[in-house]
């Protein structure tokens, strides 16, 4: 079995065991932090402020880590500072030596879980007991977490009855979730109150009074801070910052960014080693005030990477992550798969990325690295704005200068792109999308029968991984650009503005009728069109990782354009993934003023219709709704993340359609993704969930933004939608 077909037989079975359950509940989160964050006036401001006490605190880390050891020594507490998992293990193993430790109870830590202490402590004779209820449950399974917060997503409430039964074979067998959680509750009481030492990690750390935020769903953390009388802490040094005062932004946002809740059922927050008295449980006599407070604390401050990450300027930004899981449940590939999938060795979801190149290295990034499709929906979702798809396209990067130099060679001279390491060819095939653009129009209609006959398809699969299961769109014969030149342009009297319409490759050489409806739209609203021959965005080879490239077609497009700009020209964009590079992608790839020139006058094609009309521009010169006439919206992902949906539905209502939108955050093709043999199955689970929605809506039109989203709505319904230029178009 190909490497390909291997990868979409394990991400089939982890969807067959755990899509059911990781979909419902994570949709469930997701959709709670809609609901919670829709209630914070200063949402936004919130979200800069906690960004900037990251930032603030990542460049300050090395004085920051020496207040902290400062302040908690000075407290009573001992800080040992590990270079990496062994050594902050051994630190951990000595101290439960020290102590004769019998029993560790533990709170739950992704830090701990990134280190393995529980087998390292195991292999020494401890018995190491999970006191968080999803945590416990995997032990009990003998399984990882699948999720960054809830880490037994995975299960269903049916599983986790059967485990316990079989495992536990209790008196009487238990079924509902009260039944478990009572059952669990009761069995780690009896673990805890044996308990020699606690572990926990941290949220936050306060360099100001060594003060250790938990935050936390249950209370166990508070019992394995307080039931032992020592306490030992793992964190990440990422998770000091400044001082208490800082905590305030962050515990407004990490209960509402990752499971919707307005604040989680704790915050603890303990300067330790705490100063109550510990609990003998045998002596009933003795009153707990009266009991011993001698206590140890030890934190263990693990680098393991991050002092490195910190160095590189890309991964970075990956520090200021507070391990929210929002990323994670706003994901439509997550949704479908889960972090068993969609995960390296501890992290799983958008962000592990970062977290597993920087702390395991590229070899356990690159498992999962290319489930990111770059849809964007996980960066409005982050409260400390981190660009999580430029993360993932960074690593992606990196991955392809690692492939087979011998294949380099080859995929080298038959490809135009200018990287200079090797993505492999099925990268470099959808990189390149331009030159097949080019030749496809240029010999089309035989090119469109060729790609899509058996023999060739049979032949793409096997060699470049493109699944056979789709249909290519076919390709125009006569461009967009082609079809502007021959044709009598109007003429535009006093015209309202003076636009360029940037000929993408995919309205160019294959969705050729919207590019139409597009021209006939801008003019019909009183604006003079240009339709200048420019090259592809970059967009194509950026999503494959192949940053070099898509920064050679960056300066070409601002080349371009500029000209333009500077005449007075606004720019015009009908494909969302072309206008979120003009405006975002490109401040990393051009000099600035080209950037600013560009994303300052660009806009997507509705977003300036609307302005236009809001304006005074007469509607009615527009197709609008016959009476009743329904629509059913899906937005691009990336159109929604500018926040450019909301104009396309109020010139539709000013146009009088009613329209149904779907609330799925991406259609599940994603470009190149859904066309992968490894990802078809994948693709089309998430689509499902689209599918359905447009179904249900049950409306005269169906209409998509976006290239990606028309292609696999096409799939779903075997129905093609219109963009909605066309459903507007005064020719339609
Ligand atoms: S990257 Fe942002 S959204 Fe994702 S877990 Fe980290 S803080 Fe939360």
């Amino acid at each position: 079995m190909s490497s390909r077909a291997s990868k979409a037989e394990h991400i089939r079975r982890i969807m067959q065991a755990e899509g059911d359950a990781v979909g419902e509940n994570t949709r469930g989160f997701n959709q709670g932090r809609y609901e919670s964050v829709g209630d914070l006036e200063d949402y936004e401001n919130l979200k800069s402020e906690a960004r900037a006490i990251k930032e603030d605190a990542i460049e300050r880390l090395p004085e920051l880590i020496d207040q902290l050891t400062e302040t908690v020594e000075e407290n009573g507490g001992t800080v040992y500072i590990a270079d990496d998992a062994e050594d902050a293990n051994q630190y951990v193993a000595e101290v439960c030596a020290e102590k004769d430790a019998g029993r560790v109870i533990k709170s739950k830590s992704m830090t701990s879980e990134e280190i393995d202490v529980n087998e390292y402590l195991e292999a020494d004779g401890r018995d190491v007991v999970e006191t968080d209820l999803g945590e416990w449950v995997l032990q009990v399974a003998d399984e990882a977490p699948s999720h960054i917060v809830a880490p037994a997503i995975h299960k269903s409430r049916e599983e986790i009855a059967k485990l316990f039964n079989e495992y536990f074979e209790p008196e009487e067998e238990l079924e509902t979730a009260e039944e478990l959680t009572m059952f669990a509750r009761a069995k780690l009481g009896e673990l805890i109150q044996d308990a020699d030492v606690g572990m926990t990690g941290a949220n936050f750390l306060t360099a100001d009074s060594g003060t250790m935020a938990l935050v936390t769903s249950e209370g166990n953390a508070r019992k394995t801070v307080t039931v032992p009388d020592t306490h030992i802490a793992v964190a990440g040094v990422e998770k000091v910052i400044p001082s208490v005062e800082d905590l305030e932004p962050f515990i407004q946002l990490i209960g509402r960014s990752g499971t919707g809740q307005d604040i989680t059922s704790y915050i603890s927050l303990f300067t330790p080693p705490v100063k109550s008295p510990t609990v003998d449980f045998d002596d009933g006599a003795t009153p707990i005030t009266e009991g011993d407070d001698d206590r140890d604390f030890h934190l263990v401050l693990i680098d393991n990477g991050r002092m490195a990450m910190r160095e590189d300027d890309e991964l970075r930004e990956t520090l200021y992550c507070i391990r929210c899981s929002a990323c994670s449940n706003t994901c439509a590939n997550f949704q479908a798969v889960g972090g068993h999938a969609f995960g390296g060795e501890t992290y799983s979801g958008g962000i592990a990325t970062g977290w597993e190149a920087g702390v395991h290295g590229l070899d356990s990034a690159a498992e999962f690295n290319d489930l990111c499709t770059g849809c964007s929906r996980c960066t409005e979702a982050c409260p400390v704005e981190i660009d999580i798809p430029w993360i993932n396209t960074v690593v992606r990067d990196r991955v392809n200068s690692g492939k087979d130099p011998n294949m380099e060679f080859l995929v080298d001279g038959l490809t135009p792109d200018t990287e200079t390491d090797g993505p492999d060819l099925q990268k470099r095939l959808f990189g390149n999308f331009e030159t097949l653009a080019k030749m496809g129009t240029m010999f089309a209609p035989l090119s469109n029968w060729a790609a899509n006959s058996t023999p060739a398809k049979y032949a793409l699969q096997k060699v470049a991984g493109v699944d056979s299961r789709r249909d290519f769109p076919a390709f125009q014969r006569t461009t967009l650009v082609e079809w502007f030149n021959d044709r009598q342009s109007p003429t535009i009297q006093d015209p309202e503005a003076r636009v360029v319409l940037y000929a993408d490759l995919y309205t160019n050489h294959m969705l050729v009728e919207r590019g139409k409806a597009a021209v006939r739209l801008l003019e019909a609203l009183g604006v003079e069109v240009e339709l200048p021959k420019v090259p592809g965005s970059g967009r194509a080879p950026l999503s494959q990782g192949m940053i070099e490239t898509a920064t050679t077609k960056a300066g070409k497009v601002s080349a371009a354009l500029s000209p333009y700009l500077d005449d007075g020209y606004d720019v015009v964009v009908i494909e969302p993934s072309d206008l979120a590079m003009f405006r975002g992608d490109y401040e990393r790839m051009l000099p600035e003023d080209d950037f600013e020139a560009l994303a300052d006058r660009s806009y997507e094609i509705l977003e300036y219709a609307y302005g236009l009309v809001a304006n005074g521009a007469d509607v009615d010169a527009l197709r609008t709704a016959a009476d009743g006439e329904t629509v059913a919206y899906h937005s691009h992902c990336q159109q929604r993340t500018m926040g450019l949906e909301e104009y396309t539905l109020a010139l539709l209502d000013r146009a009088d359609y009613e329209v149904t939108t779907s609330d799925v955050e991406c259609c599940g093709m994603a470009g190149s993704f859904g066309y992968k043999e490894q990802y078809y199955e994948l693709s089309m689970d998430v689509g499902e969930n689209l599918g359905e929605q447009l179904r249900e809506a049950d409306t005269d039109h169906v209409i998509a933004s976006g290239t990606s989203c028309t292609d696999q709505i096409e799939d779903l319904l075997r129905d093609a939608p219109m963009h909605p230029v066309q459903l507007l178009d005064p020719a339609r």
